[in-house]
């Protein structure tokens, strides 16, 4: 082998290393750590009940926190800036804007702003902007994390922009919950139903990780009845429509959740056999089938 072909195998050797590397991590993980698959404890576009949780929530306690990225000081509060003021359900934050229009949230940062970060001309990718901390609404130590567009319109899953997580445990899917008014009332597969007429029904769905008491939201949803697909639901991104968020989808809160269940739709089940399919798929492509085959007796 000439010398020239061994230089130019091994820049291409270099080159396919380097895009393998970097190919999914436009960003480094704001919290170094190398158990972050059991330290993830919340993704992006998980219930909170009445609202979608903005963004992905890392237990931490008094770690260095990193700028995921090269990029300016775009704000930044802590609670000692203003001792009258009421805290915020965001605590101590920094707010950093990258280039192509990211800009990234550190929220319930410990007390204590990182020195000279105010007056800073440029932020680097893995500077420590501040220590992981508890403040504001936070139950636990944990840093959460938000990536936006758009001038915070748009908030988008971080995950695909840092190196991979492991994740080897498909969605585990649960009961299917029919709601009447304020009650409810769980149905398995095979169940006889008596039904007047058409109510919500909702399904329980958790990745399933490895550590136990973990309770992650999945990425994507997709609910069949009878064959028909009734919706398709993707958690990667939701977007300010008006003074909704919605998902990329076009679906608000109530769309998609009922509560802390998934939201299948108001379901008009007809007499007889009832085929309701759903497939749920986690942040890292492992899918979940699940098929409910319920025997309706519709009454008046
Ligand atoms: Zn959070």
């Amino acid at each position: 082998m000439s010398k020239q072909f061994e230089l130019i195998s091994f820049f291409l050797f270099m080159n396919l290393f380097v895009i393998q590397l970097f190919a999914n991590s436009k960003f480094e993980w704001p919290i170094y750590a190398d158990n972050i698959k059991i330290r993830l404890t919340s993704l992006f576009g998980e219930s909170r009940s009445d609202h979608f949780h903005n963004g992905i929530d890392i237990s931490s306690d008094n770690e260095p926190v990193r700028s995921i990225g090269d990029g300016v000081l775009l704000y930044s509060r802590y609670a000692s800036d203003d001792p009258f003021a009421n805290e915020w359900g965001s605590g101590n934050c920094v707010w950093i804007a990258h280039p192509e229009g990211f800009i990234s949230g550190y929220l319930h940062l410990k007390e204590g702003r990182e020195q000279g970060i105010l007056t800073k001309e440029e932020i680097y990718k893995g500077e420590v902007i501040g220590k992981s901390g508890n403040t504001g609404h936070s139950s636990g130590s944990h840093l959460h994390f938000i990536l936006s567009k758009e001038n915070g319109t748009k908030i988008i899953n971080p995950l695909p922009y840092f190196s991979q997580v492991e994740d080897t445990k498909p969605p585990q899917i649960g009961q299917l919950i029919i709601h009447v008014d304020d009650k409810f009332t769980y149905v398995n597969d095979k169940d006889n139903i008596n039904i007047s007429r058409s109510f919500p029904v909702s399904i329980t769905i958790f990745d399933g990780v490895e550590k136990v008491g973990l309770k992650r939201g999945i990425q994507k949803a997709i609910y069949k009845l009878n064959g028909t697909k009734i919706k398709q639901a993707n958690f990667n991104q939701i977007s300010l429509k008006g003074n909704k968020w919605v998902n990329e989808d076009g679906y608000s809160f109530d769309e998609l959740y009922y509560k802390e269940s998934y939201f299948i739709g108001e379901l008009n089940f007809v007499s007889g056999e009832n085929v309701l399919e759903i497939e749920a798929t986690d942040f890292h492509g492992n899918t979940t089938k699940k098929i409910f085959a319920l025997n309706v007796n519709r009454i008046k």
